[in-house]
């Protein structure tokens, strides 16, 4: 014979279980805290973003992150605009294994809020042939210091080793591109012209038999340097151009130069410098590319580049 249970036993198991799931929550206030756990349309499911600058993860990752999706949401995953992947549909009841797993992946949670979001890079030297600059190191170093930091207001961080801006670094609150300017070997050029070809600027001109650099025109891409048949024009030096302010969205509106440095350690001093800058002096609740004016940018620029200069 089955145990015969009561109306009121039956109440008590489902008011227990309730409890437990309200305990369990209580407890896991922090994750829900947490920039990557995004309460869905259905409020009583959640996304959970996960953490992965550059968007670089190895196919063991994948195949974990797989397992994950599979065992706490629907078995799919979603790939973000910001080169993260998220799960979708997660019961916040498993918010606390489902955190201990990603973290234990190497692809912990993320952030979406007002915080240092993903950074996002395209691949840089180490896959495109256009590329001037490492970006998938950059972006690492650049997580490893600021991913998560609380702000004011929301700070996206993207990086193109070139100025095609495959990654859109203008429209971020700081961008980041890779620049070459060219320089020819005084006197040597045949005129053959081939370096005007490949200039998408016309910043360049065969005048006298000599190629003439307009640098008003120049974007700094350095293609010409790559298609001199004679290796006459060579790289007057690799520069990361920072920009600040930058936003899409409804408004879409370019970032504003900050300035050019030489190496990558200086990038992320100079980056935390503004994330700095911004967290001491931003308002919530307005994109920092409305607030550049009354935060004095052009000072801040001045200082930047000032203390840059005088190292
Ligand atoms: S931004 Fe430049 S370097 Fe990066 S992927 Fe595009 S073309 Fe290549
Ligand atoms: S660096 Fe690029 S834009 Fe400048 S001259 Fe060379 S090809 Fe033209
Ligand atoms: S490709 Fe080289 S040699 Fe030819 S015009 Fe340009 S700089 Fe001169």
């Amino acid at each position: 014979m089955p145990p015969v249970v009561s109306p009121h036993h039956t109440y008590q198991i489902i008011y227990e279980d309730y409890r437990q799931v309200v305990i369990q929550m209580f407890r896991d206030v922090s994750i829900h805290m947490k920039g990557g756990v995004i309460t869905e349309r259905d409020a009583d499911f959640c996304t959970v973003r996960t953490r992965i600058p550059a968007g670089v993860v190895s196919t063991d990752q994948l195949r974990q992150l797989a397992r994950i999706a599979k065992q706490y949401g629907t078995g799919n995953v979603h790939i973000t605009t910001r080169q993260t992947i998220e799960i979708p549909h997660v019961n916040p009841i498993y918010l606390k294994k489902i955190a201990a797993a990603l973290e234990k992946n190497g692809t912990p949670v993320g952030s979406e809020r007002d915080e240092v979001v993903n950074v996002v890079s395209c691949p840089g030297t180490e896959r495109c042939k256009f590329a001037n600059i490492n970006t998938i190191e950059l972006a690492k170093n650049i997580d490893e210091r600021l991913f998560g930091r609380e702000m004011p207001v929301k700070m996206r961080i993207s990086i193109s080793g070139c100025p095609n801006g495959c990654t859109s670094p203008l429209l971020n609150e700081i961008g980041i591109s890779g620049r070459v300017d060219p320089v020819r070997e005084e006197g040597l050029c045949t005129g053959c012209g081939t370096c005007t070809e490949y200039c998408r600027e016309n910043a360049i001109r065969i005048r006298r038999g000599i190629s003439v650099l307009d640098a008003e025109k120049c974007l700094s891409c350095g293609i010409c340097v790559r298609s001199c048949p004679f290796e006459l024009l060579k790289p007057g030096g690799t520069r990361y151009l920072i920009t600040v302010g930058g936003r899409r969205g409804r408004h879409p509106h370019p970032g504003r130069e900050l300035i050019s440095v030489d190496n990558p350690g200086e990038v992320v001093d100079i980056v935390e410098k503004v994330v700095y800058w911004v967290y001491r002096r931003a308002w919530s609740g307005r994109l920092l590319s409305d607030q550049l004016d009354e935060l004095q940018f052009e000072q801040f620029k001045t200082e930047i580049v000032g203390k840059t200069m005088g190292k």
